[in-house]
């Protein structure tokens, strides 16, 4: 039986610089095909707008209309805000 790995990040719309703390979990196990990636909480303002078994394919839609990924493939190079 897999592991569900539970976690939380920050996620900042890129253009209204509306923030907070998501929830979310995927399968600890790398024999899985995909992790099972599932947003369990978003914070006030942003929204799922595609769902997506893997971080960099979430996408999520802010309330001022800007749709970004869950997890941006540059962010490791933007450092700390
Ligand atoms: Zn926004």
């Amino acid at each position: 039986m897999a592991i569900r790995d539970r976690f939380s990040k920050k996620l900042t719309c890129p253009q209204c610089g509306n923030s907070g703390f998501a929830e979310a979990s995927e399968i600890d196990d790398a024999k899985r095909k995909h992790p099972g990636f599932t947003v369990d909480h978003l914070p006030r303002g942003l929204f799922i707008q595609r769902a997506s078994n893997h971080q960099e394919s979430t996408m999520i839609k802010c309330e001022c209309g800007r749709k970004f990924p869950f997890r941006n493939i540059a962010e490791a190079a933007t450092g700390r805000d």
